[in-house]
């Protein structure tokens, strides 16, 4: 972490104050090196992945530039999802929020235009959205694009692998000449050089690299876990695993006040340890910790630095680390003085390529870590239960107590166990010892997410761009570089690790005449059904409708939410292709029970339940939901 501070960094007054009611404490590497290069009006090519903190390294300068009056868009940031593009207008929102009369607008396709429409007509500052639908609404004509004075690709690779360079440089190419711009990738493969190269000239290059350090004698694992669940996830850890002192390590002053606090609640003794604290309050804990009389402590990078306690045993990453000085900082808070530590990082989805290149830069795996049971939460609060009232029997004086419990079970001529299953009941119900947990989904990080994935470089054919071609996209298992194989009849399209996916093929209501791409419902598709867009097969356009060919076991949630998604403002309503597909006529359109699952369930194809349809861009910009997590 640096020792520089956002007031320091130039931003606006408006956008500072959001930040710091944000919570942050100070800039990350990535946020430090940009956000002066774009406060300078300086073009920027950047290295950098989700979890970084990338967001707000161009979101916090372009909206300390941005001019208040001008209702047209200014900044256009395009995302390769929509998901992404939700996400970061929900950004841009949170560090505008004391910018008056500020509006963003996510747009994205499968999600109906008439919102869209209207929220550009209304007038928006910030436009983010996915390039296919952008190009959607350039030729509408709804999009004005004369006016943008900052342009950011936000994961630029993964918009080449799902093949949208093309429609990437079509905007740019829109866009005004003398406009400002930046470009974030994860990696830089020659495709997205060629475009940095040609669009933003000479732009000053961030990159966030991360040096070897390698860490000893500490055990260390990491638990995919979705970030709502993080909260069940700790406590279930706290519950089984034995710790002496432990840290968990967020990203903000406000989550080490929220996690310390609901810690407590839950019987843990805990604190807090952020930046706000003055030195004595700081001194304080940390001394309580040292003592024994506090267990965790929920820091933040800042305030943890330099942190030496014998007795911490454990360390979690609640939130991912900037970077792998962060990580291997973070981690050496435990195996001090010689012992042992074990320190397990909780990693969302969108991270999997954090939790890689700290792996690759500490040159040490990073293992699974196993998330205990309900059963074995439920054990081992019973074993500890035992222990507490056979040493509660050994050690108490109980001779009043004793008389009483005689008392209780002569006068009501109750049987002593029946009595004492009573008391147990009693005790337990702050902890219950059966508990009734909620269900965590920890999906694996697969082995194949360890390799960078081959972008997909359409762009990347000889000659092709010079020429003007466009690829033939009816047929997207045509592609040279498409890996998997998708198509049946191409052979069988395999799974990151080589596993064969079974594929039906289905019959979709959108064809030529409606103006559609592949491009379009491999997009609505991915994103509706959360399908990996490696899984979805051979698409094949015909007048009035299209097929498409999607991995065999579909949930029937899926396939009931895919029938109403709309793509190019027309229902899918998606049915199994009986006409082309004879061999499959028997076939099941959705997963009923199944005795086998036809793909690799460590890299499903179907990922999870249908998104909640999100009709219009209003309901596109609300926060989701953070699910109640406190079980008891
Ligand atoms: P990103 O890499 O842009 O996807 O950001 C990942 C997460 O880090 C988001 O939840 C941000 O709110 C959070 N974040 C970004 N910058 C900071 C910061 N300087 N301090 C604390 N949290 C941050």
């Amino acid at each position: 972490m640096s020792s520089v501070d956002f007031a320091s960094l130039g931003i606006s007054a408006p956008v500072l104050k959001a930040v710091q009611q944000l919570g942050y404490e100070q800039p990350s590497p990535v946020q430090e090196a940009s956000i002066p290069i774009l406060l300078e009006g300086k073009n920027l090519l950047g290295t950098a992945q989700t979890g970084t903190g990338k967001t707000a390294a161009f979101a916090l300068p372009f909206l300390s530039m941005l001019d208040e009056k001008q209702k047209s868009p200014q900044i256009l940031v395009l995302t390769p999802t929509r998901e992404l593009a939700i996400q970061v207008a929900e950004a841009f929102q949170s560090y505008a929020k004391h910018i008056k009369g500020f509006h963003v607008l996510p747009i994205y396709g499968g999600a109906d235009i008439g919102g869209q429409l209207r929220g550009l007509k209304r007038g928006a500052q910030v436009v983010v959205g996915t390039p296919g639908r952008m190009l959607d609404h350039l030729r509408r004509r709804s999009l004005d694009l004369s006016h943008i004075k900052g342009l950011i690709l936000d994961e630029a690779d993964e918009m080449l692998r799902m093949g949208f360079i093309d429609d990437v440089e079509t905007i740019l190419a829109k866009t005004p000449a003398d406009c400002q711009r930046a470009l974030f990738s994860a990696t830089m493969p020659p495709a997205i050089k060629r475009v940095a190269d040609k669009y933003l000239g000479d732009a000053e290059v961030v990159s966030i690299q991360n040096k070897t350090k390698t860490v000893e004698r500490i055990a260390q694992s990491h638990l995919m876990v979705k970030g709502h669940q993080k909260m069940d996830a700790l406590t279930r850890i706290l519950d089984v695993e034995q710790f002496d002192g432990m840290i968990i390590f967020v990203r903000t002053k406000s989550s080490t006040l929220e996690i310390a606090e609901k810690l407590e609640a839950r019987g843990f003794s805990s604190a807090a340890l952020n930046g706000d604290l003055t030195q004595t309050l700081r001194e304080r804990t940390i001394n309580r910790l040292k003592k024994g009389q506090l267990d965790i402590v929920v820091a933040t990078d800042v305030a943890a630095r330099g942190l030496d306690v014998e007795r911490i045993s454990h360390v979690i990453n609640y939130d991912v680390p900037y970077d792998n000085e962060s990580y291997v900082h973070r981690i050496g808070r435990t195996g001090r003085a010689g012992r042992e530590g074990k320190a397990i990082m909780f990693v969302t989805q969108k991270e999997i390529r954090m939790l890689r290149s700290i792996e690759k830069s500490t040159r040490q795996p990073i293992t699974s870590f196993n998330l205990p049971s309900n059963e074995e939460v439920s054990g081992q609060r019973i074993t500890q239960f035992k222990e507490q009232l056979v040493g509660m029997c050994k050690s108490t004086k109980l001779d009043k107590f004793h008389s009483l419990v005689k008392e209780v079970a002569a006068e009501n001529e109750i049987d002593m166990v029946l009595l004492a299953a009573a008391l147990a009941f009693e005790a337990q119900k702050e902890r219950p010892l059966f508990p009734k947990m909620v269900t965590i989904d920890t999906p694996r990080a697969s082995a194949s997410d360890r390799s960078e994935r081959k972008p997909r470089e359409r762009n990347e054919r000889p000659g092709r761009n010079e020429r003007n071609e466009r690829p033939d996209r009816s047929d997207r298992s045509q592609r040279p570089d498409r890996a998997p194989k998708p198509s049946r009849d191409k052979g069988p399209t395999v799974d990151g690790e080589g596993n064969e996916v079974a594929m039906i093929t289905y019959r979709i209501e959108v064809g030529r005449n409606d103006d559609v791409s592949p491009k379009n419902i491999v997009g609505a598709i991915a994103n509706e059904a959360e399908i990996d867009a490696q899984f979805i097969g051979h698409i094949k356009l015909h007048d009035d409708y299209s097929t498409v060919d999607l991995p065999e076991g579909m949930p029937k949630e899926l396939f009931d939410h895919l029938y109403k998604v709309r793509v190019c403002q027309k229902p899918l309503k998606i049915s199994v292709d009986n006409g082309t597909a004879g061999e499959q006529r028997d076939a099941k359109p959705y997963g009923g029970k199944r005795d086998k699952p036809s793909f690799n369930k460590e890299k499903p194809a179907f990922k999870g339940k249908p998104k909640a349809h999100r009709g219009s861009d209003s309901a596109a910009r609300k926060p989701s939901k953070r699910p109640a997590t406190d079980r008891r």
